[in-house]
């Protein structure tokens, strides 16, 4: 779809320990599209709470030859390793798999499909919408049916439908019918929407950015990571059910045993009508990746957060400071996890979370990726000791 770009990475890397910096400059080959198709393959993938197997699949495939010790533990996290020159200490990067969704509840005898929520929606986003049900034979598209315009009352257009009334229509004439299709109460549901870079410019529309651009810029920064100089190991862990309550982060402190924890996310942009008000959302597109001070779930290590800032500053990375109260996030299991974690929520800024499509600037995803990459650099032994020091 795009063409491809001779990216030039300027890296610098900071040798830790012995107080020298030493800069490398070298051209990359970087094809755009590897990340456009990696970002598509993610998004489209039909992969809901509980149901991560589509995407665990995908980085499966990605991990293979550059990360080691590949696995997963009991409840489906996926993890990789990046060694380095020694197994301490031990760097996490952690993004989750799961999307918000929707599990099937009921099949009428009309064939009609109802569903509860995965996550957390706006009922009126919902409505009216097309739908992708996985099933054992495939996904089934259907759609979240309304009463057509011609016989809505004046009261019932302003009117809310709560999500437990809502249908699937899927052209079945019965249960039976539906049935016959694969369909079955607790099978996942998501939008069925495709990605699309929109309209020649840099910014990508597609559902479940959150949390496969996390996912994604994770990968791309290991890629980068492998052929790069890092005083550390890194871990790799990919989560499930991060949107049912961060229960899939809850138990990855037990496989990896991480020193420091880097969360990757989307942040929640306000860059757009009907949202303002900087008071409510301040992160805008394409003005860097968003470093979370405060969330509902977390409050970071400020020595860890004032590093991250000079290091951005020190490579010439944009970014945006992120404060939100209804957003919670898995690096916060991680946090109060053993013995206690410093970590560090970042995310990509992200219109239209937990929606039918989100849009994102790929600016912020490859600055986002350059930041990882740098802390990554950054994080040895000693810098980790000064940031744990109280
Ligand atoms: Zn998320």
């Amino acid at each position: 779809m795009l063409g491809r770009r001779v990216g030039v990475l300027a890296v610098v890397a900071a040798l830790a320990g012995a107080g020298l910096t030493v800069v490398r400059v070298h051209a990359q080959q970087q094809p755009a599209d590897q990340v456009v198709h990696l970002l598509q393959e993610l998004t489209d993938a039909v992969a809901p709470s509980g149901f991560e197997g589509p995407v665990r699949d995908i980085l499966r495939r990605e991990w293979q030859g550059l990360l080691t010790n590949i696995h997963t533990d009991g409840i489906g996290n996926l993890f990789g390793t990046l060694p380095g020159p020694a197994s301490s200490p031990r760097v996490l990067i952690m993004a989750h798999m799961d999307e918000v969704g929707f599990l099937v509840r009921y099949i009428d005898p009309d064939g009609f499909i109802f569903f509860n929520n995965v996550g957390g929606y706006i009922d009126q986003s919902v409505l009216t919408q097309r739908m992708t049900i996985l099933t054992p034979k495939g996904p089934v598209t259907g759609y979240t049916g309304f009463k057509s315009g011609h016989i809505v009352s004046a009261e019932e257009r302003s009117r809310l439908v709560h999500l437990q009334d809502m249908f699937i229509d899927v052209g079945a004439k019965s249960r039976a019918e539906a049935e016959a299709m694969g369909i079955r109460p607790g099978l996942p549901i998501t939008y069925g929407t495709q990605f699309t870079v929109l309209n020649g410019t840099h910014r990508y529309l597609a559902k479940a950015f959150d949390d496969r651009v996390g996912l994604a810029a994770a990968t791309e920064a290991l890629r980068q990571l492998k052929s790069l100089p890092h005083p550390n190991t890194v871990e790799m862990a990919a989560t499930v059910q991060e949107e049912n309550g961060l229960r899939g982060a809850a138990v990855v402190q037990a496989s990896t045993h991480p020193d420091i924890v880097i969360n990757l996310e989307i942040g929640i942009a306000g860059d757009f009508p009907l949202l303002t008000s900087p008071k409510l959302s301040q992160e805008r597109l394409g003005l860097g990746p968003g470093i979370f001070v405060f969330d509902s779930s977390m409050i970071p290590n400020n020595t860890f957060v004032d590093w991250i800032t000079q290091t951005a500053q020190a490579h010439q990375i944009p970014y945006q400071f992120e404060s939100v109260g209804g957003y919670g996030e898995d690096g916060s299991e991680l946090q109060r996890s053993g013995t206690g974690i410093p970590a560090i929520n970042i995310g990509v800024p992200t219109r239209y979370g937990h929606s039918q499509s989100s849009v994102i600037d790929r600016s912020d995803f490859d600055n986002t990726v350059k930041l990882v990459v740098q802390m990554v650099q950054g994080l040895s032994a000693e810098q980790i000791k000064k940031i744990t020091a109280f």
